[in-house]
């Protein structure tokens, strides 16, 4: 049955949420469209934190925390991104990122823990206390505060198409719902539907080499409300910047950090062998390990090197980490010939005492031969898109000649621009929440001016 409201906000994810919650607030009438039967999207799986700068959090942290500021902040995220982002985007996430984290605080969020996160000058990661997840407590504040203000949220609902009045401003969107096909009028459109990690089709159109990569996104990532975007002459940017991360675990999706190649372990793969510099660019990994056996290759590590790595207590207990206390043991959960293991290991410390590795590696750090020994399976996968749909900081969309869409406003990951060339861990959190309030509050505003 067709609807009308003041604002309808494509995508129940983080920045969707926060522009209903924001718009609701103000005054407007909002009915969020969620194509899964689930909200969350990306958002829920988000496992570092919220990057803000100049909080009350900081300060009571005090010590390095105190010392952050909106500048180096911004200078962080511009560095970060390849001086690729768009500055005024990042002003205005830098700028607003600290009142975002006292509204979710507000909205009854724990996001009380402050930490570092890698490319931060200064710890400025908003996290839950205790080691809970962000994702999670960013969607249940939200969805908690949607409830509460009884927002229509209806799940299993696709937008399809934008439309368009004959000046071109947006007016509403067909959506399909459970019971078929309607139409919701509006005075305003929030497009918040998310990246396209999922969709390996799209991927591979903007950066070919990624041709069969997994995902750790959300199966509902596929992009097509930026094609539907794009069907009404709004402009994209960026595309092509792709973040991938070498090291996922092949269909649970969760990323191995970095850091366990950084403190030591290396990669085998079902050959029993090295194939590669573990420590080479991402890309160039990623490479690697697609071009062995099933596209996969094992992280390889011993207990000393575990030790060394706090993140390491959480993946041993997992299911997918494989354990051997020899190293005839691990070879045989791993599948591969115990003696060619051995002779594996024994060419990595001969060449770590002679300090020339024969992948040229340049720090080996560790011998890798104390008992027990881990193993897990690891693919590269496509993690965010950075590109998408070209905004302005009040979030509104721009056409292929340069002008606004009038009565089109989209934030979070369905957006180009805030993260130029490479994204920081922790400023997902921060861009979906900044820009999706601002969705908010630009969409009522517009909703008024058309009353
Ligand atoms: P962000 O981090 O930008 O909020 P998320 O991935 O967390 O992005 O959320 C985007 C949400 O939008 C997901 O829940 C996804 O299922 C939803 N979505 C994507 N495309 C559509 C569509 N065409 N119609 C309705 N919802 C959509």
């Amino acid at each position: 049955e067709d609807i009308t409201v003041d604002v309808a906000v494509i995508g129940a994810g983080g920045a969707g949420l926060s522009a209903a919650v924001q718009a609701t607030d103000l005054g407007a009438k909002v009915v969020v469209l969620e194509k899964m039967a689930m909200v969350g999207g990306n958002t829920i799986r988000a496992a570092g934190g919220l990057n803000a700068a100049g909080t009350t959090l900081q300060a009571a942290k005090g010590g390095k925390a105190a010392q952050d500021s909106v500048e180096v902040m911004y200078y962080d995220t511009m560095k970060g991104g390849h001086w690729l982002n768009d500055p005024a985007l990042v002003r205005t996430l830098a700028e607003k990122s600290a009142s975002s984290v006292e509204w979710l605080l507000a909205l009854g969020g724990d996001l009380r823990d402050v930490g570092l996160m890698a490319g931060a000058t200064f710890p400025r990661t908003h996290r839950p206390t205790g080691g809970a997840l962000v994702g999670p407590e960013v969607i249940r504040t939200l969805y908690t505060a949607a409830k509460t203000r009884n927002i229509d949220i209806r799940t299993n609902t696709k937008a399809e198409e934008l439309i368009t009045d004959k000046s071109g401003r947006v007016t509403g969107v067909k959506v399909k719902g459970k019971d078929g096909t309607y139409t919701v009028t509006a005075k305003a459109v929030v497009n918040a539907a998310g990246g396209f990690g999922a969709n390996n089709e799209l991927v591979s159109k903007y950066v070919p080499k990624l041709k069969g990569f997994a995902t750790t996104n959300h199966p509902g990532a596929t992009g097509e409300a930026i094609e539907m975007a794009q069907d009404i002459g709004a402009q994209v940017t960026q595309m092509e910047q792709i973040q991938t991360h070498p090291t996922v675990v092949p269909k649970v999706g969760e990323m191995i950090t970095e850091a366990v190649r950084g403190n030591g372990a290396i990669l085998i793969n079902k050959d029993g062998k090295r194939f590669f510099n573990e420590l080479d660019t991402r890309d160039a990994v990623s490479a690697a390990i697609l071009k062995q056996k099933d596209g996969i290759a094992y992280l390889f590590f011993d207990s000393d090197m575990q030790k060394s790595l706090k993140a390491t207590n959480g993946y041993i207990k997992q299911p997918y980490c494989l354990t051997g206390a020899t190293l005839d043991e691990i070879a045989q959960k791993m599948g591969v010939d115990a003696a060619t293991l051995k002779s594996t290991m024994d060419a990595w410390k001969a060449g770590k005492a002679a300090g020339k590795d024969q992948f040229e590696r340049a720090d080996m750090p560790r011998n890798l031969d104390k008992g027990p020994f881990y193993a897990i399976a690891v693919t590269p996968a496509v993690h965010h898109t950075m590109g998408g749909l070209k905004i302005d900081s009040k979030t509104q969309v721009y056409n292929v000649k340069g002008q606004v869409i009038p009565g089109l406003f989209a934030a979070g990951e369905i957006t180009g621009g805030v993260h130029g060339g490479n994204r920081l861990g922790g400023n997902a959190q921060a861009d979906i929440v900044t820009f999706g309030r601002i969705a908010g509050q630009q969409a009522f505003i517009f909703a008024k001016q058309v009353d």
